[in-house]
C-alpha cells in the first residue's frame, strides 16, 4: 500500500484525513516516521507555512507527505492575524488572550467580514501540489459558544445565525476551511 505522511501530530487531523483514505493509502504522522523536531513556521503566508512543513519532510525522509496551515484573516486589519493566528496575543495557543485582542481591536470598527483558510502543500513524487479552503463569515461582538477552539467563539460563518462554537464538530465540519481543503486533497489522492 501506498503512504503518506502528514507533517503533524494533531491527533484529529490524522482520524479526519486517514479515515477517508484508509484500505488505498496508509497515512503516517511525525511520530510515525520518528520525526521529533519541530518544523518552525517562519513563513509569511498559509501557502509558505504550508509548504516549509512539506518539503521539511521529504528533504529528510524523501516519502511522499503533506503539511497544511490555517489561520483567521479579518478584512478590517487588512487580514490579520493570518499567519500569526495561534500566537497572535504573544503565548502559543493561548485562545482567550487571541481572542480578547481581536475584540479589542475590532471595538469601534462596523467591518466584520473574515474567513477562515487553510492552505495544503502535498508532495506527491517529487511535485509539490497546492489545495486552498476558505470559509466567510463575520466576527461576532462577544463570544458565544464553547465547542471547538481557537476563534470558533467569535466566527459565524455566513448563512448561519450561530458561531462555529455552537455548531456541532459534524456541522462544522461540512463547511470549514480545513474541510474543504482536505476535500480537494483527498480527491486529488482518489486519482493517484
Ligand atoms: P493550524 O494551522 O490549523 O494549527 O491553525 C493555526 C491557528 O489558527 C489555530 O491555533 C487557531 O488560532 C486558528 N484556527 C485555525 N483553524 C481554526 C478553526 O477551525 N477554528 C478556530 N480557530 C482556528
Amino acid at each position: 500500500m501506498k503512504q503518506l505522511v502528514f507533517a503533524t501530530n494533531n491527533a484529529h487531523k490524522l482520524e479526519e484525513v486517514s479515515d477517508k483514505i484508509k484500505g488505498k493509502i496508509k497515512l503516517l504522522s511525525l511520530n510515525d516516521i520518528g520525526c521529533l523536531e519541530d518544523i518552525a513556521e517562519t513563513g509569511t503566508t498559509f501557502k509558505e507555512n504550508a509548504s516549509l512543513k512539506s518539503w521539511f519532510i521529504y528533504d529528510k525522509y524523501h516519502v511522499n507527505c503533506f503539511g497544511d496551515d490555517s489561520g483567521l484573516e479579518i478584512e478590517a486589519l487588512n487580514g490579520a492575524p493570518g499567519v500569526y493566528s495561534a500566537r497572535y496575543a504573544g503565548g502559543h495557543g493561548n485562545h482567550e488572550a487571541n481572542i480578547d485582542k481581536v475584540l479589542a481591536q475590532l471595538k469601534e470598527l462596523t467591518n466584520r467580514k473574515a474567513n477562515f483558510r487553510t492552505v495544503i502543500s502535498l508532495l506527491w513524487d517529487g511535485e509539490e501540489h497546492f489545495f486552498e479552503g476558505v470559509v466567510n463569515g463575520t466576527i461576532r461582538n462577544e463570544q458565544s459558544g464553547s465547542a471547538g477552539f481557537g476563534y470558533d467563539p467569535i466566527f459565524q460563518p455566513d448563512g448561519y445565525t450561530v458561531t462555529f462554537a455552537e455548531m456541532s464538530m459534524a456541522d462544522k465540519n461540512k463547511i470549514s476551511h480545513r474541510a474543504i481543503a482536505m476535500a480537494k486533497l483527498l480527491d486529488f489522492l482518489a486519482t493517484v
